[in-house]
Formats: structure tokens, C-alpha cells, sequence
């Protein structure tokens, strides 16, 4: 693999910045104005269903909520000379200008109810200084980079103590709340385990117990042998889910038992998730010949938790052209998702797309070399 030396900077409102590649430039004193401090961020806990509520007022005042702005490269403070990174890079990580979860949370209001400081981390990746690309129109070098972008700081949220959940995450679209249109995801580092990651580690558990296997494992071989796979390589099974909640859902689920995060991926791993992932996003622009807004979430394994495949999760937005799949009353109310298109008939829909696949050869892998040349600013 080739090596993927990570550069570490600091703006001057403290927050750092991650350059992935070849360092051409540095971090001007004075920096971005410094944001809402976010002294508000807490978390609250919902008594009915037990679960945490994240607090975060000043979200609602970024300055970049209008799409047409977003669109406008010239206004991308993602690009290069904008006031994140101010020179051209390969790839890049920064602490969130207007995080949720932050490592020095501020204490926790007192009020009538249970409240917690909202402790963690938000961070933003940026897959290339390209703002005309899309994740499934990444180079393959740019692929691969960016799976050892995730790989890296996989490695360094999961090692914290202070964190009992990562999230790797990509939201594109401004339907799904991207209020940029740069190409770029985000991680999140909670203190806490969320409530669906909970509830899938319990019935991991339970059917450890009952049936002495793994249940991914077993949910992985029937994806396998059903008529729900949309394609498939070595190493990971590409399958709309058995019981999926969103119309044209795909699940990018790990075969091998023991690779349960990111960081497990050995290259010929992180080469064909590579493969997989650009797959279905070319799918899905293909489906209805736009870029369908989807949510992708990385769904990696809880401490403790033997028993888990790394697994990607996306669900797209739209069930036909203009017509927008609503988390409507009783999927938000009761939490039961009704969903249009069967399972079967969203697979042989994706899988019968034509999508180009040019390979992603395994000398075009990186791995990031540590410790990093720590050049600040
Ligand atoms: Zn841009
Ligand atoms: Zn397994």
C-alpha cells in the first residue's frame, strides 16, 4: 500500500485540521471568525423511550442554509481557498464549525429533567477538492484514499475512552440536510451508545444465546442466496435488507466473521468496499437518472461486541422520480416503517441498472503513516 502521510493543523479558533497527502499550504493566523461557541450543546434524556436527545441551538444559525447558495462553488467553504482548508489538498478532516458533540462540552444545564453534557466529536471529511464529483464519480485513488481517511480516524476515535460509539456518515443532498454540495461525509464520536446500535447489539446477543452462531453471519449467507442481492464481490454481499424500511435500501454487509470495524479491513477489504459503495451510489443516480439524495451510514461494532459485521447502510430519499419517500406519522410516532416497494422488486430493479466498474487496483491503496509530520500553525 502507498503511504498516506496525515498533516496536522490548527485553526485559530482551535479546531484542527487533518490534511490526508501532500501538505501545499498552511492555516492563516487570523483563520475563520470563530463560530457560535456552543455553549447551549447538551443532551437531554427522553423518559419514555429512554434514549438521549442531542441539544444544539446554534445549528440553526449556520450561515450556509440556503441551497442556492450551497451550489455556488465560488461560495464553498469546503473548496479550495475557503475559509476551511485555504489551499488545494487531497483529502481532509476538521472539526466541525458547528458541532453537536464536542470534546469540552460544556456542562450540562440543570433542569427538570435528566440532562448530560454533549460530549463527543464531529468531524467532517472532505473526499477531494473537487467540488464537481459525487462519491460515486471519485477517481479510484480518490476511493481509495478516502477508505484510509476512515480507516485512520477509525482507529483514533474508536482508541478514546471517551467514546463508546463512532459513526461514519454521508448525508448528500440538501433533501437530506447537506447544506453543502461539496463532496464530503462526517463522523460522529458519542459517549453513549445510540438506540438502534443498541438494540442491534442486543439481538446479536440473543441470538448468540439462542443459537449458538453469529447473526450476522447468518443474515449475511441468506442475503446471499436470496433474490434481494444487487451485486456481490469477495469480500462483502450487497443486498437490498429483508425487511428494509426505505424504498430502494441497500445494505454493503462484510462476509468474513471478525471484521467488525473499519480499522479490520485488510486491502483486498478496502478495496472491494470501495468497489461496492461506488456501485450503489452509481446505481442510484442511474435509478432515476438524477442524483438521488441518500443517507449512508457506516454501522461498526460496539465495544464488546464480538459478534457484528462492519456494514454500510443506505437509505435513498426517493420511491419513483419526484416522489419523496415522507418518514411520515407512524414511521416517526411508533417507530413502524411502512415501505412502498417490496424488497425483491428494489433489488432486481438496482441490479438490472447497467453501471460502469472500473477496477480499483490493490497497489492504488493507501495506508496513513503515523505518527503525523505535525506541522501547525
Ligand atoms: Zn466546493
Ligand atoms: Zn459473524
Amino acid at each position: 500500500m502507498r503511504p498516506l502521510p496525515r498533516h496536522s493543523l490548527a485553526h485559530s479558533d482551535g479546531r484542527r485540521l487533518l490534511v490526508y497527502g501532500e501538505l501545499r499550504g498552511s492555516l492563516d493566523e487570523k483563520g475563520p471568525a470563530a463560530a457560535a461557541d456552543g455553549a447551549e450543546i447538551h443532551k437531554r434524556m427522553d423518559v419514555f423511550t429512554e434514549t438521549w436527545v442531542g441539544i444544539a441551538p446554534a445549528r440553526n444559525t449556520r450561515p450556509l442554509d440556503s441551497p442556492a447558495e450551497i451550489e455556488d462553488r465560488d461560495g464553498c467553504p469546503f473548496c479550495p481557498g475557503g475559509i476551511e482548508v485555504p489551499f488545494s489538498y487531497d483529502a481532509a478532516v476538521f472539526d466541525n464549525r458547528y458541532p453537536s458533540f464536542r470534546p469540552d462540552a460544556p456542562p450540562a444545564p440543570l433542569l427538570d429533567g435528566r440532562t448530560g453534557p454533549a460530549r463527543g466529536r464531529c468531524e467532517v471529511v472532505l473526499y477531494t477538492d473537487r467540488h464537481d464529483a459525487s462519491f460515486g464519480e471519485l477517481s479510484p485513488t480518490e476511493l481509495a484514499r478516502v477508505v484510509a481517511v476512515w480507516v485512520d480516524r477509525g482507529c483514533e476515535l474508536w482508541a478514546d475512552p471517551a467514546h463508546a460509539y463512532v459513526c461514519v456518515f454521508e448525508n448528500r443532498g440538501a433533501e437530506v440536510g447537506a447544506t453543502i454540495a461539496h463532496p464530503h461525509g462526517q463522523i460522529y464520536a458519542l459517549d453513549h451508545v445510540p438506540p438502534v446500535t443498541a438494540a442491534k447489539s442486543e439481538a446479536h446477543l440473543r441470538h448468540r444465546r439462542r443459537e449458538e452462531r453469529c447473526l450476522s453471519c447468518t443474515a449475511t449467507r441468506a442475503d446471499d442466496c436470496s433474490d434481494r442481492i444487487v451485486s456481490t464481490n469477495e469480500s462483502f454481499v450487497v443486498a437490498v435488507p429483508f425487511a428494509a424500511r426505505w424504498p430502494f435500501e441497500v445494505t454493503v454487509r462484510a462476509r468474513r466473521h471478525g471484521l467488525r470495524r473499519l480499522a479490520d479491513l485488510v486491502p483486498e477489504e478496502q478495496r472491494d468496499l470501495a468497489v461496492a459503495l461506488r456501485d450503489v451510489t452509481r446505481r442510484y443516480d442511474a435509478l432515476f437518472d438524477f442524483q438521488l439524495p441518500y443517507m449512508m451510514v457506516a454501522q461498526e461494532a460496539p465495544h464488546d461486541q464480538p459478534d457484528w459485521h462492519l456494514a454500510f447502510e443506505l437509505y435513498p430519499l426517493y420511491r419513483a422520480p419526484g416522489v419523496t419517500k415522507i418518514r411520515a406519522s407512524v414511521e416517526t410516532g411508533l417507530g413502524l416503517f411502512l415501505n412502498d416497494v417490496a424488497p425483491e422488486d428494489a433489488a432486481r430493479r438496482l441490479a438490472d441498472l447497467d453501471v460502469p466498474a472500473e477496477p480499483i487496483e490493490l497497489d492504488s491503496l493507501f495506508a496513513v503513516t503515523q505518527p503525523d509530520a505535525a506541522v501547525l500553525s
